[in-house]
């Protein structure tokens, strides 16, 4: 299995002094996503829907010396949406950085035999909680101010078992350059397009034979770690990025994506 980079040991302190939100962030991707901020000296709002859930990443990280608050957000609900910004700005003042993260996948069924609650679903949770977030968090964007919303490798070529959630990580490439153009020049706004990362959420990669074969997809040999979409996370909400808006960042090892 290739090396993998102990980036514990290599990050800087590209947060310092911001303050970052982080959807569905108390395991998997978010939870890096959100380590990796304060890591780098950010004040990091954790989120997910289980007060125990958010509790536990709260503690985790504080354990690691590090500044974080955590409010229960179930995306889709407005009165969470409101609090999680409004609890964010009331603690620290202001927000430097959003990353959307949250998604669902309730169903593998073909596209022409999904119920239409499942679609609205995914298109609640996966797409428009997204906008509806940014709508609640937009007056308090400083400049400067970067997003960033995970998409994923499905979203260039929707799978047969989980079509209409590729499709809804589709409409999230489209939507960040939406938004990069009506957020310029105050906010930045870029997706991170993930590939195979064994979690809770992508069980499914590690079943059976699914590691070698997942693995031998790959050019670079091995799956994704949570880590390694948190370094790419971070670089695209940094000022490293800073003349960058509108793009997507596919960190999937070299599986097939686009030219
Ligand atoms: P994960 O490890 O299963 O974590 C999911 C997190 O989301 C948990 O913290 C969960 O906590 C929270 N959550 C679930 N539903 C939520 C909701 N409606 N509102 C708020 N929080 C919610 O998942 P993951 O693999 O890290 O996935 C994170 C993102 O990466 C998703 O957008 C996914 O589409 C994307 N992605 C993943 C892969 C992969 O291979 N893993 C590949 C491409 C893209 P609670 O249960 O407490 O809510």
């Amino acid at each position: 299995m290739a090396k993998i980079m102990d980036m514990e040991t290599k990050i800087g302190r590209r947060f310092e002094g911001k303050v970052a939100i982080v959807t569905a962030s108390t395991q998997g991707i978010g939870f890096a996503i959100a380590e990796r901020l304060g890591l780098e000296g950010a004040s990091v709002v954790i989120s997910s829907r289980k007060q125990k859930n958010v509790d536990e990443a709260v503690e985790k990280l504080k354990n690691k010396g590090l500044e974080v608050f955590g409010v229960v957000c179930h995306v889709s609900n407005a009165q969470h949406r409101k609090d999680l910004i409004q609890k964010t700005v009331d603690k620290y003042g202001k927000i430097d950085v959003i990353v959307s993260n949250a998604a669902v996948n309730p169903s593998v069924d073909p596209l022409l035999r999904t119920l239409e609650s499942i679609l609205d679903k995914l298109w609640e949770i996966n797409v428009k909680a997204t906008v509806l977030l940014l709508q609640e968090a937009a007056p308090h964007l400083q400049k400067g101010s970067s997003i960033v919303i995970i998409s994923s490798i499905a979203g260039y070529n929707p799978q047969p078992a989980m079509a209409m959630y590729g499709v809804t990580k589709t409409a999230l490439l489209g939507l960040t350059k939406a938004l990069a153009t009506e957020m310029a020049p105050v906010t930045r706004v870029n997706a991170v397009a993930p590939g195979f990362v064994p979690t809770n959420f992508a069980a499914y990669i590690t079943k059976d034979e699914g590691v070698k074969a997942n693995e031998e997809k790959t050019l670079l040999g091995r799956l994704g770690t949570p880590k390694d979409m948190a370094a790419a996370a971070a670089f695209l909400a940094s000022d490293d990025a800073c003349y960058i808006t509108g793009e997507t960042l596919i960190v999937a090892g070299g599986l097939p994506s686009r030219l």
